[in-house]
This record gives C-alpha cells, sequence and structure tokens, in this order.
C-alpha cells in the first residue's frame, strides 16, 4: 500500500478545548504490522521495537477517520470520540 499524507491544516480545524484521551492502545496485543502506520493520513502512528506508538498530542493532530481502529487485526486500537465540543470540523464538504 503506498503512503498518502494530507496537508492537514488546510481541510480541517480544530476546535479548542480539552478532546479527552479518545484513542486507546494495548501495547499487549499488538503484533507489530505497522498497518495503523500506513493507513494514518495525519502520521500519527509509528513503529518502533515491533510495538506500534501513537503520538502524544494526536488530539491535536488526528481526523477522527477510525481507519487506525479498523485496520487493527488483533484490536489493539479502540477509538471513540473526541469529548463534545472538541476535535475536528472539515472545512470543505
Ligand atoms: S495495526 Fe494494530 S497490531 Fe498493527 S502495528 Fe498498529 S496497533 Fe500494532
Ligand atoms: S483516527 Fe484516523 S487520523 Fe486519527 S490516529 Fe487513527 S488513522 Fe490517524
Amino acid at each position: 500500500m503506498d503512503e498518502f499524507k494530507i496537508d492537514i491544516k488546510k481541510v480541517v480545524f480544530h476546535k479548542e478545548g480539552d478532546t479527552g484521551d479518545f484513542i486507546e492502545y494495548d501495547v499487549e496485543k499488538c503484533n507489530g504490522c505497522g498497518m495503523c502506520v500506513k493507513v494514518c493520513s495525519a502520521g500519527l502512528w509509528s513503529v518502533k521495537d515491533g510495538k506500534a506508538r501513537l503520538a502524544p498530542r494526536y488530539g491535536e493532530l488526528c481526523l477522527e477517520c477510525a481507519a487506525c481502529w479498523e485496520i487493527c487485526v488483533p484490536e489493539a486500537i479502540d477509538f471513540s470520540y473526541p469529548a463534545a465540543g472538541s476535535g475536528v470540523t472539515i472545512k470543505y464538504g
């Protein structure tokens, strides 16, 4: 799968307010496959030493697409939504 990244700031803006932790990650379930890295167009996942890592400030950049949650076969990633009134707004569409 080719890597695809977009300039996030051109298409979304993040509203003020604390999003809370809306993505949870279980390191014990992760098999290091790297699929979360490939599908995240915001570039928020990486794999190091065989385990995925989520950018610490993901709440400021996440597009809330839930692709990482969907692609993770061993269900190491759990996705909900940011706290009400926070998160992204799409500029176009
Ligand atoms: S998709 Fe899931 S199992 Fe694969 S590296 Fe990411 S968190 Fe780990
Ligand atoms: S929800 Fe989408 S943008 Fe946010 S971390 Fe997962 S794949 Fe990346």
